[in-house]
C-alpha cells in the first residue's frame, strides 16, 4: 500500500519563519484509510526498530509537545505501541522538581537521551524551558533568551553523535482544546485526566502560540533535528503522519544486521 502523504508539508524549513496562527490544525484525509495505513506502517515500524536495535549505531529521540488536551499521551500509545519496549523508554517532564531545579534546565533533559539501538520519546521536554518558562515569567528574559542557542548546540551534539531527533507539535485550536477539556469534565472516567491548572495555560493559548512560534523558528535550523507541526484534530491522520515520518527516517539511514563476530558453518546445534 503506498502512503501518499507529503509529510514534509508539517516541516518547519529553516529560514522560513512560521506562525502557528497560520498552520492548520486539521487536514481533509479518511480517517478508515489512515488506520488501514497506520497498521501497515506499524510492521514496517517494528521492522526497522529490531533493525536499529540489532545494529546499535543510531539512536532516535523523538520529542512531543502541545497544548494541554492535544493528544500527547494517545500519540505515545499508539507510536510506541508497534516498538519492543526492550528498546524504548517514554518520559514525562513534569514542572521541575526543587532538586531539578538547583541545577541546569538540560541537566534533567539529557541524561534520559537514548543509547545507541533505543528510541526515548520526551512527552514534554527542554522546549518547556522558553516555552512555558517565558509565558508565565518563570525566569527573567535575559536567561530563556539564551536558551535557543543552548538548545541549538544541545541538539547539534546529539545529531553529531548519532541520535537523530524528530521533533512533533501537536497542533490543535482552542476551540478543539475547549471540547477535549469537557469531556474530561463530562466522562467519569476522564476525571482524572483534568487539572484546573490547564484552565491557567488555556488563558494563555494565544500567548503560547507566539512562544511555541519562536521557538521552532529559532530552533530549526538544524536539518537533522526537525520540527514538524501536525494538525492533531484529526487523530488518525496525526498517528499515521508521525508514524510515517519515523519510518521514513530509520528507512533513510541504510541499517544492516551486524555481521556475526563468529564463523556460521563452524556451528550446528544438536
Ligand atoms: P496530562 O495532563 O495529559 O496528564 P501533562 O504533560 O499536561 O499531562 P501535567 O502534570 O498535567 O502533565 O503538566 C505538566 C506541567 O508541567 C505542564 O503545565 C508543563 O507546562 C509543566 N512543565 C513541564 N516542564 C516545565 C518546565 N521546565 N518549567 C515549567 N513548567 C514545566
Ligand atoms: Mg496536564
Amino acid at each position: 500500500m503506498n502512503i501518499d502523504i507529503n509529510t514534509e508539508n508539517h516541516r518547519i524549513k529553516p529560514n522560513e519563519p512560521i506562525h502557528l496562527n497560520a498552520i492548520p490544525t486539521t487536514i481533509e484525509y479518511d480517517k478508515k484509510l489512515a488506520k488501514e495505513q497506520f497498521k501497515k506502517q506499524s510492521k514496517e515500524l517494528t521492522h526497522l526498530q529490531e533493525l536499529m536495535y540489532a545494529e546499535a549505531k543510531h539512536a532516535v529521540l523523538i520529542i512531543l509537545q502541545a497544548m494541554d488536551a492535544g493528544g500527547k499521551d494517545s500519540t505515545v500509545r499508539h507510536i510506541m505501541t508497534p516498538i519492543n519496549p526492550q528498546g524504548c523508554r517514554v518520559l514525562n517532564f513534569k514542572s521541575p522538581s526543587a532538586y531539578e531545579l538547583e541545577r541546569d534546565y538540560l541537566w534533567r533533559i539529557h541524561q534520559h537521551v537514548p543509547p545507541r539501538g533505543c528510541f526515548s520519546v520526551f512527552n514534554r521536554s527542554h522546549y518547556e524551558d522558553v516555552v512555558t518558562v517565558n509565558v508565565n515569567n518563570l525566569a527573567p528574559k535575559d536567561v530563556w533568551k539564551k536558551r535557543f542557542d543552548h538548545i541549538n548546540a544541545f541538539e547539534q551534539l546529539l545529531t553529531d553523535e548519532g541520535t537523530h531527533v524528530l521533533k512533533f507539535f501537536l497542533h490543535i485550536s482552542k476551540d478543539y482544546q475547549r471540547d477535549r477539556l469537557q469531556r474530561r469534565l463530562d466522562r467519569t472516567d476522564k476525571h482524572w485526566k483534568f487539572d484546573p491548572s490547564d484552565l491557567v495555560a488555556r488563558n494563555h493559548f494565544e500567548d503560547y502560540m507566539d512562544a511555541y512560534s519562536n521557538a521552532f523558528n529559532l530552533c530549526s535550523c538544524n536539518s537533522d533535528a526537525p520540527w514538524y507541526v501536525i494538525p492533531a484534530e484529526n487523530r488518525a491522520y496525526r498517528n499515521l503522519a508521525i508514524i510515517k515520518i519515523i519510518t521514513d527516517k530509520l528507512a533513510s539511514l541504510g541499517m544492516k544486521y551486524p555481521e556475526p563476530k563468529y564463523d556460521v558453518s563452524q556451528y550446528q546445534i544438536d
